[in-house]
């Protein structure tokens, strides 16, 4: 071998070492992270709340969405499962902005306690100072005024409705296809709880058959729709789910609540059945026990707990019309510039309808879902 060759020999044998070490070195780097912080966290949590027993444990965090917190998942895990926790019973992992701070809520079902403790990713990972609340719904709710200070004092740093409404939920009982949802929304509310019982209606109902999927036409727009992208994977960019608003005297047009126009597709034959549905956010309102001085928070969650049991559903979702639809129509309910409404004959086009323009929208949003709603913007 001569020297040129030898040469060329070490070189190689260079390259290929500096290949493997670096990838090596990185994944070291991350687990020495990985090795302090999680354990760290979890004792953490324990100091405020004592052991983290499967029988009381919620964990809430946006691990994962969060930047850069997707490296601490394996050390997360191990954590976790080394306390026996469950990874469908006792963890509600939420989507959320990538911009949006690292942070866990560990509660205590037994005591009512929740430690909320945010994690500062910086070149040394840093955990805040714990703050711990009881948030057991009872106690809150029988000194509205405490905890809606707390709220403006933004104690949870503004997640403190999430929190509370994810784990007083949490203690009365989720479906598991409902915690999907709601890891999704990232918060309990009546919106996506409507939204979860639409759903379970259109399934009931109108099961797919096979080459069959759910089209939504989601109008107007609530929390609801997170649940049909959760639940039926009726994502926009699959062009599965289109959402738009309606005007008020649309709204009253369509008789107060509606909730949107449902497909039932079949891709192959083209053609499906569009189903308008109605949604009777009154009746929630009146039957969950909430008064009318009750801050805005308490009565959204009385109505998410009424609207868990599904004892409740009968009669809050009905049929506004039933249509046989083809390719055309479809195509014409995708448009940017049609009112799906409109599209389907169930209202007037705007020109058409002028003693629904003479009308008062104020008035008109005083009424039914809009009601509803400034009710609880008011609170
Ligand atoms: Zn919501």
């Amino acid at each position: 071998m001569n020297k040129q060759n030898i040469l060329q020999l070490v070189c190689s044998i260079t390259l290929i070492l500096a290949l493997f070490a670096l990838p090596g070195s990185a994944a070291s780097e991350v687990k020495a992270s990985d090795s302090e912080l999680m354990p760290r966290l979890f004792s953490l949590a324990e100091s405020e709340l004592g052991e983290l027993e499967a029988e009381n444990t919620l964990i809430i965090t946006d691990l994962g969405s969060s930047e850069g917190s997707y490296i601490y998942q394996d050390a997360f895990y191990k954590e976790f499962f080394e306390r026996k926790l469950s990874s469908t019973k006792n963890l509600l992992k939420v989507q959320n902005s990538k911009n949006s701070p690292f942070w866990f809520a560990f509660f205590n079902k037994a005591s009512g306690n929740c430690s909320f403790i945010e994690i500062n990713l910086g070149a040394k990972p840093e955990l805040s100072a714990p703050v711990t609340r009881n948030i057991a719904f009872e106690k809150l709710y029988s000194n509205q005024t405490a905890w809606t200070e707390e709220v403006n004092q933004k104690v949870f740093k503004g997640r403190e409705f999430a929190i509370v409404t994810l784990a007083n939920g949490w203690v009365e009982g989720l479906d598991y296809e409902l915690i999907r949802c709601l890891e999704t929304h990232n918060h309990f509310c009546p919106g996506v709880s409507s939204g979860y019982v639409l759903a379970k209606w259109m399934e009931e109902n109108y099961p797919l058959s096979e080459g069959e999927q759910y089209l939504v036409f989601s109008c107007p727009t609530w929390c609801k729709e997170d649940v049909f992208v959760r639940l039926w994977d009726a994502t926009p960019g699959k062009r599965g789910l289109w959402a738009s608003e309606l005007r008020a005297e649309e709204i009253e047009a369509l008789g107060g609540a509606p909730a949107g126009i449902f497909v039932v597709w079949n891709g192959k034959e083209g053609k499906g059945k569009a189903v308008a549905l109605n949604f009777d956010f009154d009746k929630v309102r009146e039957s969950c026990g909430s008064k009318a001085e009750d801050a805005g928070w308490a009565s959204k969650y009385l109505m998410d707990v009424w609207l868990l049991d599904d004892k409740n559903w009968k009669g809050l979702v009905s049929e506004a019309a039933v249509l046989e639809i083809d390719e055309a129509t479809l195509a014409e309910l995708k448009l940017a510039d049609s009112n799906p409404y409109v599209t389907l004959g169930l209202l007037n086009p705007p020109e058409k309808s002028k003693p629904l323009e003479n009308a008062n929208p104020s008035e008109k949003a005083s009424t039914g879902f809009f009601a509803w709603l400034n009710q609880l913007k008011e609170n």
